[in-house]
């Protein structure tokens, strides 16, 4: 298997634009779930910046449970996104759910394909994918197993992208007391099966803002290679997962508590 320790011993690197996952260095995405306007992006790609994240992330187009709610602003949004971070020169992370848009996502240069939880065993989406030059974030399936896990991103390798980056965000259980139940042994022993990198969505895990920091922190002491984090210039406002998006200022102060919890496990951020 492509992706598999057995294939390849040695720790892969994904670069995304220069930016090196599966290093020494743990990489943090933060943005809003959703891209609403070009004031709103603008506003959180400063925050992003400033807190010190390297890359952004923000969905268009948004796999909602609910079919009567917002359902994502579309194309226009690429353009948002892209021109605030560009602004600020950072890379972007953003969901593709329909092979239709693949045209769109190339046309304004998305630097990572995300895929959710929900089309991770989408196998003719992973097979186009599969065929694109360009980075993407795998997540897991929310009742998904590691081996169906792996086998997702198996599809995506096996048709030439082996620039993979696997991300934990959380598993369905009987507790429902908060989102979903965050899955950290599932960080070890992916990181011993595959040779890609891993990274954790504490966002989507908890549920909500208070969470993050926890779940973010034991990401890191379990070895994850990187964040994905949900933040808002204004949470409140946020069209989509308010009560889990951080604060500029939360984000600020979390990454300082990140840097030290990097540090004692030997890595920097
Ligand atoms: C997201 O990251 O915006 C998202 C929808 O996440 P998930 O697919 O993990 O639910
Ligand atoms: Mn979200």
């Amino acid at each position: 298997k492509l992706v598999s320790r057995e294939f390849k011993k040695t720790d892969s690197i994904v670069e995304v634009r220069g930016i090196p996952f599966g290093g020494p260095e743990i990489q943090v995405i933060a943005g809003p779930c959703s891209v609403e306007t070009a004031e709103q992006m603008r506003q959180a790609a400063a925050a992003v910046r400033a807190a010190g994240c390297r890359l952004m992330r923000g969905g268009a187009f948004k796999p909602r449970t609910s079919p009567y709610t917002f359902q994502g602003v579309g194309d226009e949004g690429l353009d948002f996104f892209r021109e605030a971070a560009d602004a600020y020169d950072l890379p972007i992370v953003t969901e593709l759910m329909d092979v239709r848009k693949i045209d769109v996502f190339l046309e304004k240069r998305v630097d990572v394909i995300q895929i959710g939880t929900r089309n991770m065993q989408n196998f003719d989406l992973l097979k186009e994918v599969g065929r694109l030059n360009v980075p993407v974030i795998l997540k897991r399936g929310m009742s998904a197993t590691i081996k169906e896990w792996l086998m997702a991103a198996e599809y995506i390798a096996a048709h030439g992208n082996h620039r993979i980056i696997f991300a934990e965000r959380g598993i369905r259980t009987f507790e429902t007391q908060y989102r979903n139940v965050l899955d950290v042994t599932a960080i070890p022993v992916l990181k011993k099966e595959t040779h890609l990198p891993v990274i954790v969505d504490p966002s989507h895990a908890g549920g909500k803002a208070a969470l993050v920091a926890p779940l973010a922190k034991a990401a890191i002491a379990a070895g994850a290679d990187g964040l994905l984090i949900e933040s808002h210039p204004c949470p409140e406002e946020a069209w989509c997962d308010a009560d889990q998006a951080l604060s500029p200022e939360q984000l600020t102060q979390l990454m300082g508590e990140l840097r030290r919890v990097a540090e004692a496990v030997g890595r920097t951020l």
